[in-house]
């Protein structure tokens, strides 16, 4: 943990026990992590030499995908869970450079980012960060700090971005997202990214490594992850790899499956709009 960190220790944080959230915090090269973190993030590097360009892959998926939200989509109000720790360029970053007025809440179930995106959020009245799970939709849709920063009346952009694969399928993710989704404005946004599985080796490893250091990381077949956007309809390109996903330039000419890198096999990003 680096001398920064601003209010240590936090409380339900076990520095030896790695987390998803601080792993892949290390993985982008971040200093928010502990030795526990650096050591499973060395694993997956064993395990799968380009993990840290798929992470960074992930987070140009989140990237485009806000730009395309705040600049195409009309949306001023982002709930963005699984938000994970603070990093080079964060959502609410990406969208107040577009728009200063975009109000963002941050969610995540690890406690870490609550007390670092306080830290980084102290000066800022448009965003906020709460501690809840995406398992109990519920309880964030009735959240005191969701509902005071945010309008349900209007529509929200909703960003899901590199954690759906955490949710196991006895947890059911396709039938939290659609409790999630459910009360908001027509117009509202799904902001989504998940593993497919097509039979890649790379997918395949990058789920195992996950699953041995972590314990969840589920890839799914295309259609599977189809479902997770509720039958909405999407946003051009539909549910493409993300690097061939480029929502604010959809004809825009992108490299071949065939000249992919095989990290480049590991990740699908798609926005949909409720009706
Ligand atoms: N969304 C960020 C991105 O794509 O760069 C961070 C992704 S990180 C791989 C996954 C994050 O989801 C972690 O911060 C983890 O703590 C969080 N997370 C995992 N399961 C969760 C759950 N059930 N509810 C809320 N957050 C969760």
């Amino acid at each position: 943990m680096n001398d920064a960190d601003p209010e240590w220790p936090v409380p339900g944080i076990n520095p030896d026990v790695p987390s998803t959230a601080r792993v892949y915090d290390a993985l982008l090269g971040g200093r928010d992590n502990f030795k526990a973190d650096r050591e499973a993030a060395e694993v997956f590097a064993h395990l799968i030499p380009q993990v840290r360009e798929a992470a960074r892959l992930n987070r140009s998926a989140l990237i485009r995908g806000v730009q395309y939200m705040v600049r195409r989509g009309g949306i001023d109000q982002i709930l963005d869970i699984g938000c994970g720790l603070p990093t080079e360029q964060n959502t609410h970053e990406a969208a107040q450079d577009i728009n200063p007025d975009t109000r963002v809440v941050y969610v995540d179930n690890d406690p870490m980012v609550l007390s670092h995106g306080r830290a980084l959020l102290a000066d800022n009245r448009t965003t906020t960060v709460v501690t809840a799970d995406l398992r109990d939709p519920a309880r964030i849709l009735e959240h005191p700090e969701v509902r005071d920063h945010l309008d349900f009346d209007r529509p929200i952009g909703v960003v899901i971005v590199g954690m759906i694969m955490q949710i196991s399928d006895d947890e059911d993710p396709d039938a939290i997202i659609a409790e999630l989704m459910k009360p908001l404005a027509s117009g509202s946004h799904l902001l989504l990214t998940a593993w497919p599985d097509t039979g890649d080796p790379a997918q395949h490893g990058l789920s195992q490594a996950c699953l041995e250091t972590l314990g969840n990381g589920w890839i799914r077949p295309i259609e599977r992850l189809e479902g997770h956007f509720q039958g909405m309809p999407m946003v051009p390109p539909g549910l493409e790899y993300v690097s061939r996903w480029y929502p604010e330039d959809p004809d825009r000419t992108v490299p071949e499956l065939a000249d992919f890198e095989p990290y480049e096999h590991t990740q699908m990003a798609g926005i949909a709009v409720k009706p």
